[in-house]
């Protein structure tokens, strides 16, 4: 598409876009009594409006059923987190029995590598992305500590060549051959948080398992933003949270997937809940655990059903939408700020935006991130100060995600021409 920068041509694709009545499904945060241009639905996802209809129902059936609302509630507590699987499985390619929600994302990656991480002498080695998000760095180290290895021995980070910001797949690919069968667990981000580089998670899982490796992915940044099709990939386990991209509030409950040929697999060694037990005889509560033969068995305690309530309203937004339009109208989003962008540095001397994350379309999911070349922090608290949320990172990185759901091509503009006014 031919774009242009200004207001008009923002306000045209505003007017075509399908999903723009989205917006007006969620809670935009205000500035100056005006929709404030909100860019951190990679941090924090907006709250829909219909959240406190559903939180509300949970609300309302706890205090007239009590603990009866378990089997008698609008949405029976106790097999609650089963409304899940088939809208998620659209989201992140998968099997209804390959996904569950449950606990915290920091926490299932700990859960998934008791699973998946079970180093010996011979194989031992994670290999992760540098600059993994930091709870990921310290899951990583304690689990290699925890079973008696050097993390500097054990944890191999695949770093950016000298002078380039993102990593190449090829360079991803040899270190998983080179370290070869001392790899136990190839542990990759789907998006990274600072760069916004998407990995080509389909060649990272099969070098991983051509060497004998597991493969699995942290989809914090890409659950809900980008195309996911794990089942197909064939990858062995990830996780995710759901209060950026899926907008299900803050420290919401998370997500878990379990490639069915594993999840099946009852013997594989886990951390144990009851929730994981065998539903038909669970509360017999007796002694040997049997685990549920899909993801559903990694459960460890019954279900944080507030939480879950918010993530039911933020799916039902996303069915309704449906991921493909989602996935057409963030292309067209980000084609735009890229080229605003471009256009702002186009009008100076010299550059003052350099884009770090990929130009690649397949590369990249919502989120850009531009290292400021110059006036970086003036620009980014001048753009505060007129109401445009974004993200700082030191020492000069504004991150910024325009999602397909309430972000519109107008924010684009005016976050640019904010910029531009400052550079004038
Ligand atoms: C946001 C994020 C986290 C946060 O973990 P919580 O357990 O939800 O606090 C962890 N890892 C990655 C990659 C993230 O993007």
């Amino acid at each position: 598409m031919n774009f242009e920068n200004n207001l008009e041509f923002a306000r045209d694709l505003d007017t075509k876009d399908e999903l723009k009545s989205f917006r007006q499904k969620f809670f935009i945060p205000q500035h100056e009594g005006k929709d404030g241009v909100y860019f951190t639905g990679n941090s924090l996802g907006l709250q829909p409006k219909t959240t406190a209809k559903y939180v509300q129902q949970e609300l309302d059936d706890w205090a007239k059923l009590g603990v009866e609302g378990h089997f008698q509630a609008k949405n029976p507590w106790m097999p609650y987190h089963e409304i899940f699987p088939k809208q998620l499985a659209k989201i992140v390619g998968c099997k209804e029995n390959e996904v569950v929600v449950m606990n915290q994302l920091t926490v299932n990656l700990h859960l998934l590598m008791v699973t998946f991480y079970r180093p010996d002498k011979q194989r031992y080695k994670i290999i992760c992305e540098a600059k993994a998000f930091p709870s990921d760095q310290y899951a990583f180290e304690t689990q290699a500590k925890y079973h008696g290895f050097d993390p500097s021995d054990a944890v191999i980070e695949v770093s950016p060549r000298t002078g380039e910001h993102t990593l190449r797949t090829e360079d991803i690919l040899s270190t998983i051959q080179q370290h070869g069968d001392s790899v136990a667990v190839v542990l990759f981000g789907g998006v990274n948080y600072y760069t916004g580089q998407l990995f080509d998670i389909k060649a990272i899982n099969k070098a991983a398992h051509s060497g004998g490796a597991y493969a699995g992915f942290d989809l914090a940044h890409a659950a809900g933003n980008v195309e996911l099709k794990l089942h197909d990939w064939d990858v062995d386990f990830a996780c995710w949270c759901s209060y950026k991209y899926l907008n299900s509030g803050p420290g919401g409950v998370a997500g878990a997937y379990i490639h069915e040929k594993h999840a099946a697999n009852k013997e594989l060694p886990r951390f144990a809940g009851w929730w994981g037990y065998k539903k038909e005889t669970r509360f017999k509560m007796e002694k040997g655990f049997e685990a549920i033969p899909t993801a559903e068995g990694w459960q460890l305690s019954n279900a944080p059903i507030l939480s879950m309530a918010a993530h039911k309203a933020a799916l039902d937004i996303f069915e309704e939408a449906g991921v493909d339009k989602l996935h057409e109208k963030r292309k067209l989003l980000a084609g735009y700020l890229y080229y605003v962008l471009n256009d702002i540095n186009s009008r100076q001397t010299e550059k003052v935006i350099e884009i770090i994350t990929p130009a690649n379309e397949e590369e990249r999911g919502c989120q850009v991130s531009m290292l400021m070349l110059k006036r970086g922090k003036e620009i980014f608290d001048e753009l505060t100060k007129q109401g445009v949320i974004a993200d700082w990172r030191e020492p000069n990185v504004i991150r910024i995600a325009p999602v397909p759901l309430y972000n519109s091509f107008e924010d684009i503009y005016r976050f640019g021409e904010i910029i531009n006014s400052i550079l004038q």
